[in-house]
């Protein structure tokens, strides 16, 4: 399947649609998911095309991965967790909405249950959230 440069996150990079970004280095982003599934959701990204982890390359991943290990250290201070959950989803059978690559970073406390997905986000509480994780992040 070809890469479709008009996807959200196409659009989010370019700046062409408003994101809550947190983090950002030369080849990957970080921003807060619109429909949390639990406070500090985020997803990271990288800054160049690929549809998912089946045609991404092994650079993209591996500055992808960095990052995400970046945040979930970030993630974890900020929000007090004690773990935190990474999802990732490939094509449409496997999930997933955005095609562009992306991994879910999921700040977990022992008992919370996720909540379901779909459900949009109170923007003012990401926007808090959002600070929290760049104070992490020093
Ligand atoms: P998936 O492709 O299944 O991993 O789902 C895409 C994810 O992107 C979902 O968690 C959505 O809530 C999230 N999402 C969709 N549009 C936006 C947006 N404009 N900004 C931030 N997150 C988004």
């Amino acid at each position: 399947m070809a890469y479709d440069p008009d996807n959200i996150f196409a659009k989010i990079l370019r700046g062409e649609i408003p994101s809550t970004r947190v983090y950002e280095d030369d080849d990957t982003l970080a921003f807060m998911d619109i429909m949390p599934r639990a406070d500090g959701h985020l997803l990271v990204i990288p800054k160049t095309p690929c549809r998912n982890l089946l045609d991404a390359s092994p650079t993209q991943l591996s500055a992808v991965m960095a990052t995400v290990q970046k945040l979930g250290h970030a993630v974890m201070a900020a929000f007090g967790a004690e773990g935190v959950t990474i999802q990732q989803f490939n094509e449409a059978a496997g999930g997933q909405e955005v095609f562009h690559l992306h991994f879910h970073v999921l700040p977990r406390h022992e008992g919370v249950r996720l909540r379901p997905p779909g459900q949009m986000g109170d923007m003012a509480a990401i926007a808090e959230q959002a600070e929290k994780i760049r104070a992490a992040l020093g």
